[in-house]
């Protein structure tokens, strides 16, 4: 979705940092940071441990945060959301923001709403866009409604605006920055005691693909694949592109791939360059998760098919003949 470079500035904009296991910033970190730079200057916030503090502000430094804000927590491996809060809680305090922008992911968008009622705030869900408005002094959020038929714009009437941004919505990246102003602290405010996590296993990345969730390209198959056997013609054609794997509600029910590839109002929402679809219906659940996309690219043997309605190329035929021939020519063409 466009968003509309800034023609006000709306002072200091917190970007909430999710990190992986090893202290590295997840993949929606840079998304974040580009989006706080349209409106205004962007401060990354983050809950580390010691040691790793130098290393983060680096690798935010380099995605455009021009202020680094490293919260130490005793807690943060072990409360859901709750040293997040507290940080940012911190955060607003010493630099006054205007907003705060967290990934619409299901741990930041915990801690937005937890955010609201420690910093008296407001949640504005799912933007897929940030501009200003006429006069250039309020910065309004977009959202896509409806399974993305609709566009719709909100804001806040004083007070703290929380924004959870959608991964990959938002592409405009900030200029990195050579010398950050970088603050460690520890965790001061308060928060109510959120979930306690006894036991944390990753979920093993798939070998060199990409993480579906802000993937710049998904193949995402349905229903239509028939047997969780030939779900593997998905993945192949995914690999062919340098894709994520996404699935339809219909194909996880059907035991083909487990419920992280599920795209769609009770699954992930995307938003890539690319979303190819195939053996999809295209009911308003999917629709919802992927329609902002891009470029969507639909296969499928019924004409009549939903999914061709926001399709920009589709292709009535049947996957298990038109499929492998896009492999072959992807392939052809590789080498
Ligand atoms: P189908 O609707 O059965 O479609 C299969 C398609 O494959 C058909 O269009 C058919 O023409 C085509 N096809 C069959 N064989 C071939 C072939 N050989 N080659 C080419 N095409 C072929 N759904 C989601 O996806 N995500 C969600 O998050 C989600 N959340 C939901 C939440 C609620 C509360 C509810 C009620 C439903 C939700 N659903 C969700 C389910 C949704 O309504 C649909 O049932 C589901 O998306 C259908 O999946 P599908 O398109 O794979 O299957």
């Amino acid at each position: 979705m466009a968003t509309t470079p800034a023609s006000g500035k709306a002072g200091n904009v917190l970007v909430l940092i999710e990190t992986t296991s090893d202290g590295t910033p997840k993949s929606t970190a840079a998304g974040l940071l580009g989006a706080a730079a349209i409106i205004g200057t962007p401060v990354a916030v983050a809950v580390t441990s010691p040691g790793r503090a130098g290393a983060l502000a680096d690798d935010l430094a380099a995605l455009g945060a021009t202020h680094v804000y490293l919260a130490e927590a005793e807690n943060a491996g072990t409360e859901l959301g709750t040293a997040q809060v507290g940080a940012l809680a911190d955060a607003v305090n010493t630099y006054a923001p205007s907003t705060v922008l967290v990934a619409n992911t299901n741990d930041s968008r915990t801690v937005a709403g937890r955010l609201a009622v420690v910093a008296d705030g407001a949640v504005a869900a799912d933007a897929v866009g940030l501009l200003y408005d006429d006069e250039g002094q309020e910065v309004i959020v977009r959202h896509a409604v409806f399974g993305g038929d609709y566009t719709t714009e909100s804001a806040v009437e004083g007070g703290l605006m929380i924004v959870t941004v959608r991964p990959g919505a938002i592409d405009d990246r900030a200029e990195p920055v050579s010398d950050p102003e970088v603050v460690t602290a520890g965790v001061t405010t308060p928060a109510a005691p959120g979930a306690r996590i006894d036991e944390a296993t990753d979920v093993p990345a798939e070998a060199g693909r990409p993480v579906l969730r802000g993937a710049k390209a998904v193949v995402a198959g349905g229903r239509g694949l028939g047997s969780k056997e030939n779900f593997s013609l998905v993945e192949e054609l995914a690999d062919a592109l340098g894709a994520a794997v996404g699935a339809s509600r219909a194909a996880v029910d059907a035991g083909y791939v487990p419920h992280s590839s599920q795209v769609g109002q009770t699954g992930i929402s995307v938003a890539p360059d690319l979303y190819v679809a195939l053996g999809i219906s295209g009911a308003i659940q999917h629709r919802s998760g992927m329609q902002t996309s891009k470029a969507i690219v639909a296969i499928n043997k019924d004409e009549d098919s939903p999914i061709f309605e926001i399709a920009d190329f589709g292709i009535v035929g049947d996957v298990f003949t038109v499929v492998p021939q896009l492999i072959e020519e992807l392939r052809a063409r590789r080498s």
